[in-house]
């Protein structure tokens, strides 16, 4: 399989990591919502055919990509970075920030 990053072009599967689920909606951080939480963490769509996905480039550039793939035939139909379809929110993570 072959995913075609924006930056570098055509590359194999082996050079990007999967991010998960492009079709979650982190729940606002403040909320107590404990439905809408458990459904973030744990209920995940399982299509027979197209999907949204995130996936790193991991073997490149790094960029992170919003990737529709269909799950039958494993056939890509578009590639976008994340940063462009205002995915970065779900894309974050719970990590303490790199220092300079
Ligand atoms: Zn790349």
């Amino acid at each position: 399989m072959l995913i075609t990053c924006p930056y570098c072009g055509p590359r194999d599967l082996a050079e990007f990591a999967y991010q998960g689920d492009g079709n979650r909606t982190r729940p606002d951080p403040a909320s107590m919502d404990q439905d809408a939480w458990n459904a973030y963490v744990y209920d995940r769509h399982n299509p027979a055919g197209a999907h949204h996905e995130f996936w790193q480039h991991s073997g490149g550039c790094r960029a992170h990509l919003a990737v529709t793939r269909d799950t039958l035939t494993h056939a890509i139909t578009s590639v976008a970075f994340a940063r462009e379809l205002g995915h970065r929110r779900s894309l974050r993570r719970d990590r303490p920030e790199r220092g300079g």
